[in-house]
């Protein structure tokens, strides 16, 4: 048999017909029961040959992309010493998120999360005058992070594959060129991976600027929630972006209250029954994270009320260890923000699924999400809830709200209509870093005067693992995988229905014709019924299966379109030329 036709009696494959047991996303389904992937610990999966060949093209497009920009392939171990993290702060500033380990010697290391670091250093090393730059360089290589929820099989591991590249010039305008070509470059890639995206700004007060913007792919599976304004154009991840302070709300017109009761002193156990009461979509457990809460307690000994907000500066997220703390009184003290009671917002004001801010610091905070007793006493023209905690003093925003995030039905800050608000997948990262790796460890260049020059830099970063998850899930059907012809692992599915000799020898003949037409053909000449083949064919997703079967008595076989589901009849000689 020719090159480029592989026989499925040989695959390595097992598919599954049951959905994995922790899969929630289709992408996490499919993958797995397709055979392209299989889990060995939470966020860490292997890859099968089938997944191996998605993976090695959706690496070639992004190679071939990155080339044509001008970057050079380079390749950093993931086994890092601490040292260069320790100089940027990162060995402390990422926290939990960073695998840490120690050698036989009792030195620190890490396993790479982002290279940053590592490539600064490189450039320091081979580098001296301005005549040396600029310079691009990528790598696609294995990064490590601690998810705090690796989730979705291959979309969040805590092992996964990401293409980084960083850019290295000598002024501000060559830093805008080098994020522009690769601003470029990107579009150009996810075309090409089949994949859907919206550019989106990733940084606030960055109105219609480009110093970081990401690619979302919109999909409902994705983490990221993102705000656009189909009149202008206007499009930002709702991180990045917020609204003018609320204007003053008056109290005294709101309709009825709602009255949430707990216990004086919720328990954690409380906590969740009751925000599981709200309905919020989802079940919470104990163990898990709570955005934007919001807690109100009567500390024992107290005659009052005490409102404890809780939150984290610079972070959305509050973790219910933290919540636990901040509700026992004694440890209140222990929570950085515990005097939060004593900011006017949070003791009668405008409150909502909204962020505060006061001194640069973000507070959030959900009125659903409150225990103890509040009087929701209305809503803003937004659907914001006013809530009135401390009764008979009036709201004033008073400075300390200066931003909230903003929300579907919000004007777009660029005054053009109202937002839209969806889901996507952050597939890529393009950011202009400036001189802050290249100060942190000192790389700089001699420029034409003799001058030392401090290096600017951008750094991009493409999902490449995470593509293969989300082009499964804007593509994929009920009945399995769809590739798109760039990615797909093999080009044509050859079937052969029956048992009649003559149609297996059509099949390879066929098959033949194919591969030596230079398209990679898998050929499903296993021992099993059709209908079983006909449904592996659906699930494993190639764009084209063809069909040898009873047609072909009367000169024909059946091509089959995965992704339409159109199918026709096409004379046996005619095949190879049509397909090819
Ligand atoms: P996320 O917001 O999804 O956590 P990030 O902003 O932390 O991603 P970056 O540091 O910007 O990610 O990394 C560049 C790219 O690497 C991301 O745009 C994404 O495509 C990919 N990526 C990041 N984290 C993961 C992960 N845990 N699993 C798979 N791909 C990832
Ligand atoms: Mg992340
Ligand atoms: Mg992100
Ligand atoms: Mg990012």
């Amino acid at each position: 048999m020719a090159r480029g036709v592989t026989r499925m009696s040989g695959l390595f494959l097992r598919t599954l017909r049951e959905d994995p047991a922790d899969a929630e996303v289709i992408s996490h389904k499919l993958l797995v029961r397709a055979g392209y992937v299989r889990r060995v610990a939470p966020g860490i999966y292997s890859w099968l040959p089938l997944g191996m060949k998605v993976l090695r093209r959706v690496e070639a497009v992004i190679r071939e992309e990155m080339d044509a920009i001008g970057g050079q392939e380079v390749h950093f171990p993931a086994l890092l010493p601490r040292e260069p993290y320790e100089a940027t702060g990162r060995w402390t500033e990422y926290g939990d998120t960073l695998f840490r380990l120690k050698d036989r010697k009792k030195a620190d290391y890490l396993l790479g999360p982002t290279h940053e670091e590592l490539f600064t250093l490189m450039v320091k090393g081979e580098t001296s005058s301005y005549r040396d730059f600029p310079i691009t360089l990528y790598q696609v290589q294995t990064k490590y992070r601690d998810e705090e929820r690796p989730r979705a099989g291959i979309l969040r591991g805590r092992e996964f594959t990401m293409k980084d590249s960083y850019s290295f010039d000598l002024s501000d305008e060559g830093l805008a060129e080098s994020y522009a070509r690769h601003r470029e470059a990107y579009q150009r890639i996810f075309a090409r991976l089949g994949l859907e995206v919206q550019i989106v700004s990733a940084m606030s007060g960055a109105m219609g600027g480009s110093a970081s913007e990401e690619f979302l792919a919109p999909c409902e599976a994705g983490e990221d929630t993102y705000v656009r304004c189909p009149a202008t154009g206007f499009a930002a991840n709702v991180e990045a972006v917020t609204t003018p302070a609320p204007p003053e709300q008056s109290i005294a017109d709101k309709p009825e209250a709602v009255v949430y009761d707990t216990p004086d002193t919720p328990t954690i156990e409380t906590l969740v029954a009751h925000v599981n009461g709200l309905g919020l979509g989802r079940e919470f457990t104990a163990a898990d994270t709570l955005k934007n809460v919001m807690v109100k307690t009567r500390l024992p000994g107290a005659a009052e009320w005490t409102l404890l907000g809780v939150g984290v500066p610079g972070d959305r997220e509050v973790d219910m260890k933290r919540l636990e703390a901040a509700v026992a009184p004694a440890e209140v003290a222990l929570l950085e923000d515990a005097d939060f009671a004593a900011h006017p917002f949070l003791t009668k004001g405008y409150i909502g699924p909204v962020g505060l801010a006061k001194n640069g610091v973000r507070y959030l905070v959900d009125p659903r999400i409150v225990t103890g007793t509040a009087w929701v006493t209305g809503a803003d023209e937004h659907g914001r809830h006013v809530v009135d905690l401390v009764a008979g003093r009036d709201f004033t925003p008073d400075g300390t709200i200066e931003a909230a995030e903003v929300r579907a039905g919000d004007p777009s800050p660029d005054g053009g209509g109202s937002l839209v608000a969806a889901r996507g997948i952050e597939m890529g990262h393009i950011f202009q870093l400036g001189r802050k790796y290249a100060e942190a460890l000192g790389l700089t260049a001699l420029g034409a005067d003799g001058k030392p020059v401090t290096v600017t830099m951008g750094s991009y970063g493409v999902g490449v693992t995470r593509a293969v998850a989300a082009i499964t899930e804007q593509h994929a059907d009920a009945k399995g995988l769809v590739w798109p012809a760039e990615v797909a692992p093999y080009a044509v599915h050859v079937v052969i229905a029956g048992k009649d000799p003559a149609q297996a020898e059509a099949a390879d003949r066929i098959a033949t014709g194919l591969a030596d037409a230079g398209l990679e053909v898998l050929l499903d000449d296993r021992k099993a019924s059709p209908g079983v083949k006909f449904a592996d064919a659906e699930l494993l997703g190639m764009p084209t299966t063809l069909t040898v079967g009873r047609g072909l008595a009367n000169g024909v076989v059946e091509v089959t379109d995965r992704a339409s589901g159109e199918r026709r009849e096409v004379p046996v000689d005619d095949v190879v030329a049509e397909l090819a």
